[in-house]
């Protein structure tokens, strides 16, 4: 059977490729390629960003209303269509239904804070700074803007950025992850339904060569980019020596710390949603427990039978988790439970040969907990991006935070207390980006900023909230006088009045 490919989505319209290259996607629940995308090659970059350079100045000049009145419908056709989107989410990504429906409400978020953009875009004005002069500001848009985003969150990652670089005036090309690439272009469609003139928001599928194609393009002036910390380092790098504004999200190995006052039930539930929700592919997913003495043993317990209520299969039936994104991920995953082994660990829950609600060829791997890492151990210094978590025993908070702040990543991080004191003293000492306190994964609103310290994040922006607003605008200051007829003539020095 021939496969489809799916295609770019250029000027307001699909655009079959032409350059001959293509990656399968799977459908992660039935081990299958459902079908194939589309491997841009340089010429298909050009187009892209071709027809985005050419809406840009329509789009810019569009007035606020306009554009203000087309991000509110396609709110609105979002909204009502999310089931849709679900759907597409599960059978390429894997996660369950629910989850991914949890996904494109928090993108509906930025999609909201993105309708409100006139006010978040206004500039200043100062009047008289010296005799009959005015100074104000202006923020505008930058022009062509390019997107990379990951597997894991193939609407969400996406919705942080382009809602608020088009809500600004820019023009968009986005390039998905080829692992889970039709989200995009039913997000473009859905935008063109909206009312979006074509060329503001385009998909390019690829891979490297697409990729190095937007950092390399002259007509591109910034990149927004998410995915592991080594591909996130080289964007930062490369898209910064070729001139353009950029932010970099990268990787992350999250801590949970668990102090001996806290509320142990509490603790347990969050560690398992936190751990293995979306198959801990997440970047804010809790991958270590940070265990201060004496409550390892009952929080282990508490955790591995929570574990064992856990139902794992097809994120289209009822179950808690689903399938991990490839063969080659789920493999790659599963090879830190020999490890883990091989370095004196104890692996309590072993994930592998997992029951499933679902076919014998998905990429399955279950839930998996492991104490007593040893902080040398690949187990503990990778970030894994799977079911496995890890727990590492501390004899005191000082040693918990010290652990924390050791680690190359600084993403996200939660503490367990029922100490005001405690907390409060972790917020300021944890150097670490996002950081929730009795609350596991603390993914900010979209009001505030999402982004890391570290080697989780390069380039001094965030994602989205007010910092979003900054990075997708550029501020003009006008200093200007209206001439009247006592203005005083030649003066070679600044003014002093
Ligand atoms: P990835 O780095 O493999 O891919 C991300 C993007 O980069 C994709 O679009 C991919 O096509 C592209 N890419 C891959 N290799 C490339 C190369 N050699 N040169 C240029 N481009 C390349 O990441 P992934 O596996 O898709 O996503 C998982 C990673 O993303 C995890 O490390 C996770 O922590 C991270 N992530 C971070 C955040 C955050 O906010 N910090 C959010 C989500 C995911």
């Amino acid at each position: 059977m021939t496969l489809p490919v799916l295609a770019h989505w250029i000027d307001g319209a699909e655009r079959p490729s032409t350059s001959g290259r293509t990656s399968p996607v799977f459908d992660p629940a039935l081990g299958v390629a459902t079908k194939h995308v589309a491997l841009a090659d340089r010429a298909e970059v050009d187009a892209a960003v071709a027809s985005a350079k050419a809406a840009f100045p329509g789009w810019r000049d569009l007035s606020i209303t306009k554009r203000q009145q087309i991000l509110f419908r396609f709110r609105e056709l979002l909204n009502e269509r999310k089931e849709d989107l679900a759907l597409i989410l599960t059978s390429e990504h894997g996660k369950v239904l629910s989850d991914a429906l949890g996904e494109i409400t928090r993108g509906l978020e930025v999609v909201e804070l993105a309708t409100g953009f006139p006010h978040l875009i206004k500039g200043e004005y100062s009047a008289n700074v010296s005799t009959g002069v005015d100074v104000y500001s202006t923020r505008g848009p930058i022009g062509v803007v390019g997107i990379i985003s990951p597997f894991n969150f193939p609407a969400m990652v996406p919705m942080w950025f382009f809602p608020i670089a088009i809500a600004a005036g820019n023009t968009v090309v986005l390039k998905p992850s080829e692992k889970d690439p039709s989200a995009a272009n039913w997000l473009a469609e859905l935008f063109t339904e909206a009312g979006l003139p074509d060329g503001v928001f385009n998909v390019l599928h690829g891979d490297k060569v697409a990729v190095d194609g937007l950092l390399e393009h002259a007509d591109v002036k910034s990149i927004s980019f998410v995915g592991s910390t080594p591909i996130a380092k080289y964007i930062y790098e490369t898209a910064a020596r070729n001139g353009k504004r950029v932010q970099a999200l990268g990787g992350a190995k999250n801590h949970m710390l668990v102090l001996p006052d806290a509320d142990l039930d509490l603790a347990a539930d969050a560690a398992v949603n936190a751990g293995f929700g979306s198959a801990g592919e997440r970047c804010m997913a809790i991958s270590v427990i940070v265990a201060v003495e004496p409550v390892a043993d009952d929080l282990i317990e508490k955790i591995a039978t929570r574990i064992s209520a856990l139902t794992i299969g097809d994120g289209r039936r009822s179950c808690d988790m689903g399938p991990l994104v490839t063969a080659a991920h789920r493999d790659k995953v599963a090879s830190y439970i020999d490890i883990a082994t091989e370095d004196g660990a104890r692996v309590v829950v072993d994930g592998r040969g997992v029951e499933v609600d679902g076919d014998a060829n998905g990429f399955w791997l279950g839930p998996t907990l492991i104490d007593a890492v040893p902080v040398e151990s690949r187990v503990y210094t990778d970030e894994i991006f799977g079911p496995v978590l890890s727990i590492v025993r501390a004899e005191s908070y000082e040693q918990g935070l010290a652990l924390i702040n050791a680690s190359p990543y600084g993403n996200g991080t939660a503490i367990f207390t029922n100490d005001g004191g405690a907390a409060r003293r972790f917020q300021n000492e944890v150097e670490v980006g996002m950081i929730g306190i009795n609350v596991p994964i603390p993914v900010p609103v979209a009001y505030y900023s999402f982004g890391g310290f570290k080697d989780s994040a390069f380039g001094d922006s965030k994602a989205y909230g007010l910092q979003g607003f900054h990075f997708f605008t550029r501020e003009k200051a006008i200093t200007s006088r209206w001439l009247d007829p006592s203005h005083g003539g030649i003066n070679l020095g600044f003014p002093q009045a």
